[in-house]
C-alpha cells in the first residue's frame, strides 16, 4: 500500500453493494450481463474490492437470486434485500457490524465502471465530514418540458450535477438520520442527510461512471473496457473405412479411401466445431450431437459449425481467425489446400486470408503414419463484440 494514501483498514471501513433492484426499465436481468468477460455486478464489486482489498464486503441480492450470486463473491457476505433500494442497503449496512465510527462506502450494483482513485477521494472526504458522494457535471442543456413535450425554459445548470455512487457515510450518522425518517422514502442515503440538514460533500469522479439503465447503455459500457480475446482449440480423429468418401474442410478429396463416421465423417469440421464450442465455453460436439441420435446419420458436418457459430454470437463473440492442421499420411492434401480454404473461410464467414489450412505426415509413425486413419486440429480466435 502506498505509504502516502494510508488504506482505511477493516473494521472501521466497510463496503456495500446493493444489487437487489428489479432491472424494471433495463427489460431483463442487467446486473448478469456479461461485458468484458464478467457480470455486471462482477465488474461493480471488483472495482470497490481494488480500493480496498482487505474491507469487508456485503454485496444485497434479490432473495431468489442468493444461491446464483453467493457463489460468485466468496470473499464477501451475500444477504437478501428488501422491497425499496433503502431496505437493502440497511440490510448490508447491518450485515458489515462497523463500530459507529467506521465508515460505510455504498455503491449501485449496476455502476460496473468507477475507477479506484474515485473511491479512495470519496472516502477521504468523508472521513472529514462524514458524508461524502461522487458527482460529475451535468453537460447537456437541460430543458423543463410541459406535458406536452413542449420546452419551457432553460434550466442553468451552473449549480446542478449527476449524483453517483459510491457514497460514504460514518455508519453513526446513518443510523441517526434512519432514525429521524422512519416511515419515508429517498432515492439515495445522500438525499436522506441533506433533509435533515446535514453537509453532504461532493467529490468530482469520473464521468464514464455509468449506470446500467437501459439497454443501449450497454453499448457505452463496452467501450470503457479494453476489447476482450478467446482462443478456442478442438481435436478430431477419425478410421479410414472403404466405401466411404473423403470429405475434408466440406471438399470432396478423390482418394479410395474415406473416413468412417456417424455424420460425413469431416473431421476438419468437428474440430473447428468443437474449438468454436470451447472458446465460448459451450461443451463439445458429442454432447449437442450425439452419434447415437439417428438426425445426424450422414449429415454434413457444415451443420455443427454453423450451430457452434451461433452458440459463439449468442454469447457475444465473433469469430476472427481459423487455423487448422490436418495429419494424414495419404493423400497428399496440397492439390486441394486452397479449395478446403475458401470452403473454410465461406462457412466461417472470414475472408480467406485470415483461415489457414495444412497438412502434415506423421513420417510413418503411429496409427496416422500406418494410413489408419486422420487427425485434425483447429484453433480459433475470437473477440468480445
Ligand atoms: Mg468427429
Amino acid at each position: 500500500m502506498n505509504a502516502s494514501k494510508p488504506e482505511v483498514v477493516s473494521p472501521d471501513l466497510g463496503i456495500v453493494v446493493v444489487a437487489a433492484g428489479a432491472s424494471r426499465r433495463f427489460g431483463c436481468e442487467k446486473l448478469s450481463l456479461v461485458v468484458a468477460g464478467k457480470t455486471v455486478l462482477e465488474h461493480a464489486v471488483t472495482c470497490l474490492r481494488q480500493a480496498y482489498p482487505q474491507a469487508p464486503l456485503v454485496v444485497v441480492v434479490r432473495r431468489e437470486q442468493l444461491p446464483s450470486w453467493q457463489s460468485r463473491f466468496p470473499y464477501a457476505q451475500v444477504v437478501a434485500g428488501g422491497d425499496f433500494r433503502q431496505d437493502s442497503v440497511r440490510r448490508g449496512v447491518e450485515a458489515l457490524k462497523l463500530p459507529p465510527q467506521g465508515l460505510v462506502v455504498i455503491h449501485d450494483g449496476a455502476r460496473p465502471f468507477v475507477p479506484v482513485r474515485d473511491v479512495q477521494a470519496v472516502v477521504a472526504a468523508a472521513q472529514e465530514v462524514g458524508a461524502a458522494i461522487l458527482v460529475a457535471p451535468v453537460a447537456d442543456t437541460l430543458k423543463e418540458v410541459d406535458t406536452q413535450g413542449q420546452v419551457v425554459a432553460t434550466v442553468p445548470r451552473e449549480r446542478l450535477v449527476r449524483s453517483l455512487t459510491p457514497q460514504a457515510f460514518r455508519r453513526s450518522l446513518l443510523e441517526e438520520a434512519w432514525q429521524g425518517a422512519e416511515g419515508r422514502t429517498w432515492t439515495d442515503e445522500a438525499a436522506l442527510l441533506e433533509a435533515l440538514g446535514h453537509p453532504v460533500k461532493t467529490v468530482p469522479g469520473d464521468a464514464g461512471n455509468l449506470k446500467v439503465t437501459y439497454p443501449e447503455d450497454v453499448r457505452l459500457l463496452r467501450g470503457l473496457f479494453p476489447p476482450s480475446f478467446r482462443v478456442g482449440q478442438g481435436i478430431d480423429v477419425h478410421p479410414f473405412a472403404p466405401g466411404r468418401k473423403l470429405i475434408l474442410a466440406g471438399v470432396e478429396i478423390p482418394w479410395e479411401l474415406g473416413l468412417a463416421g456417424h455424420s460425413d465423417a469431416d473431421v476438419v469440421l468437428h474440430a473447428v466445431t468443437d474449438a468454436l464450442l470451447g472458446a465460448c465455453g459451450a461443451g463439445d460436439i458429442g454432447e449437442h450431437f450425439p452419434p447415437t441420435d439417428p438426425r445426424w446419420a450422414g449429415v454434413s458436418s457444415d451443420v455443427f459449425v454453423r450451430f457452434a457459430l451461433k452458440q459463439a454470437a449468442q454469447a457475444g463473440w465473433e469469430l476472427t481467425h481459423c487455423d487448422v492442421t490436418v495429419l494424414l499420411e495419404k493423400p497428399r492434401l496440397s492439390p486441394y489446400r486452397q479449395a478446403m480454404v475458401e470452403n473454410l473461410a465461406a462457412l466461417l464467414g472470414l475472408t480467406p486470408s485470415v483461415v489457414n489450412v495444412k497438412a502434415t505426415t506423421t513420417e510413418g509413425m503411429g496409427f496416422v503414419g500406418r494410413r489408419e486413419g486422420v487427425v485434425a486440429l483447429a484453433v480459433v480466435s475470437l473477440v468480445g463484440s
